[in-house]
């Protein structure tokens, strides 16, 4: 078994659920006394902090909603003196509006303490350099990500996004062993470096921490031939603070929650209920110790499962699936319900496809039209027309059994796709547009 960042990392069920116990009364306590939109929240509700006993009295406190959280804004949720108060981040508004969050300089610590015992937990040591490709500025995959690896005691390199040049130069000059990059800029990275005439293998990169936004297994073993590195899961989100939320462990097999920190619940996102382990639903979540801003029950709107079973591991902290996608993103094309996720999922089996990819949804006076641009790799561009023309009919036969819809598929040439400056937009609804 590893050895632990900290205690807590190794706490058996028990002891997690008798910490998230007394620390969800503490949280409907705080709010109570210092938030009037909890309070009367919890009011309507017939909930009271004293009626607050065990976990399962999470069940009856309400759900807070990101339109809630955009009610609220900019600062209305928080719960202490705003003098209190040393930094905001902000959601980054790929469904709208963005969100703000405020925190105390103990929630920053104790975010940064998360942050660095998910990049111990698969094996990164103050002896790593650390090189941080995700945007900074309002975004938590900026300075989240780089307090925990500074806390850690890597040497932590504010590379920011994009700049493939400097990036590389970056890495090679001080041998970043770890990156933290979104998945779709890997891969772009990585097919920039080859079509430079550099071996993207023979860099120092051993781990990758890759997350921000959905991808599939597929995705994820590219990314790893590409470079022959380790790449881990992580997920966050700003609302409860960002990175740090969940991150697999060196099984590959799930990414742990810290469920001394936030309380997750999966639930039927028509219903509300709890699914049953391993069926997919709504993850929900409650800041069990945040100080400044604390939530109650949050609607992520991610879709995922909770994986049944314990981890070979040894931790105990629960273990959630992939996001197979934000409700937010899911489509209707005739009449049936489609998420990128299914698209990419399909796409990323055929060696030939390349790094990017793009899902438009278009009327053609007939109806909706699906179309699916795919860019191919540059030696297999140079194919004859029959070669390609199969390549196609293959790509959207096989997309056809997945999403029962014929979908036209384009094949385009490498870097002709545009390249997104953060999060990468994978689907477009051009419908009414003309
Ligand atoms: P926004 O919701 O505007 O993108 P955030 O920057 O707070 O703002 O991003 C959080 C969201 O990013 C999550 O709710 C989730 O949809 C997505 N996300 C983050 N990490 C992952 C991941 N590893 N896999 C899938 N989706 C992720
Ligand atoms: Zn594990």
């Amino acid at each position: 078994m590893d050895k632990a960042y900290d205690a807590a990392e190794f706490w058996s069920r028990d002891q997690i659920e008798a910490t998230q116990a007394v620390r969800l009364k503490n949280v409907v306590t705080r709010v109570w006394n210092g938030s009037p939109f909890y309070r009367k929240r919890l009011e309507e509700a017939g909930v009271t902090p004293e009626s607050i006993r065990s976990i399962a009295d999470i069940e009856r406190i309400p759900f807070t909603t990101k339109d809630d959280l955009r009610s609220q804004y900019p600062l209305n949720l928080v719960i202490v003196p705003h003098s209190k108060l040393v930094r905001m981040h902000c959601s980054s508004g790929t469904t709208g509006t963005p969100t703000a969050i405020a925190h105390t300089q103990n929630d920053l610590n104790v975010w940064a303490d998360l942050m660095a015992r998910c990049l111990h937990m698969v094996g990164v040591t103050r002896d790593d350099v650390f090189q941080n490709m995700s945007g900074y500025g309002l975004f938590t995959g900026g300075l989240g990500i780089h307090a925990g690896a500074e806390r850690l005691g890597c040497m932590t390199i504010p590379a920011g996004a994009g700049n493939t040049k400097r990036q590389i130069k970056l890495v090679k000059d001080f041998k970043t062993t770890v990156a933290h990059i979104l998945p779709s800029y890997a891969l772009i990275l990585g097919e920039r470096l080859r079509e430079m005439g550099e071996d993207p293998r023979k860099l120092p990169l051993r781990i990758a921490v890759v997350g921000a936004e959905p991808y599939t297994e597929g995705f994820r073993k590219r990314i790893e031939d590409l470079f022959d590195m380790k790449v881990y899961n992580s997920y966050g989100l700003s609302e409860m603070n960002g990175p740090s939320v969940g991150f697999e462990c060196r099984e590959q097999n799930g990414l742990h929650i810290w469920e001394d920190a936030y309380l997750a619940e999966i639930v039927d996102p028509a219903t509300g209920r709890h699914v049953q382990p391993g069926e997919v639903g709504e993850l929900v979540m409650t800041t069990l110790v945040r100080e400044g801003m604390p939530i109650l029950r949050y609607r992520t709107r991610d879709l995922t499962t909770f994986i049944p079973g314990e981890c070979p591991c040894g931790r105990r902290h629960m273990r959630m699936g992939r996001i197979v996608g934000r409700a937010d993103d899911m489509f209707i094309c005739k009449g049936v319900n489609i998420y990128p996720q299914q698209i990419e999922d399909v796409i990323m089996q055929f060696k030939e496809v390349g790094k990017n990819y793009l899902i438009t949804l278009e009327d053609d006076g007939l109806g909706d039209l699906l179309r699916v641009k795919v860019e191919i790799r540059e030696e297999c561009f140079v194919e004859d027309m029959r070669a390609l023309q199969g390549l196609q009919q293959r790509i959207a036969r096989r997309l056809k059994d997945e999403i029962l819809v014929t979908p036209k598929v384009d094949l385009v040439q490498s870097n002709s796709l545009p390249v997104p400056e953060g999060k990468a937009v994978r689907f477009k609804d051009l419908r009414g547009e003309k």
